[in-house]
């Protein structure tokens, strides 16, 4: 289950639930969709790998005990800004090979 976390990494953007700029990667590190195309070049900092949109959990329980209200997402804020040198370096040797074949 996926914890979603409430904001960027990078730059602190709030990534409610409902959010449309929700990026992740396979580990769900959590960065929105400006940070992730115009920072990161769709390189995760922390794995390597690439970033997919964060799905929405519903917030209607359409299943018995399956909501946003039933498994909330977390609250727990989590800041690491990238090193942008260090990641120009790391993402350099990455970027132009297809996620799928990292
Ligand atoms: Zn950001
Ligand atoms: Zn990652």
């Amino acid at each position: 289950m996926l914890k979603m976390k409430p904001n960027c990494e990078h730059c602190d953007l709030d990534l409610p639930n409902d959010s449309s700029d929700a990026m992740i990667c396979s580990y769900e590190c959590t960065f929105c969709a400006d940070c992730v195309s115009d920072v990161l070049e769709n390189v995760c900092p922390n794995c390597g790998g690439g970033f997919k949109k964060r799905p929405t959990r519903p917030t209607k329980e359409w299943r018995d005990g399956v909501s946003a209200s039933h498994q909330p997402p977390s609250d727990e804020r989590f800041l690491k800004p990238v090193d942008l040198e260090a990641h120009l370096k790391f993402a350099s040797k990455i970027k132009n090979i297809s996620p799928r074949n990292r």
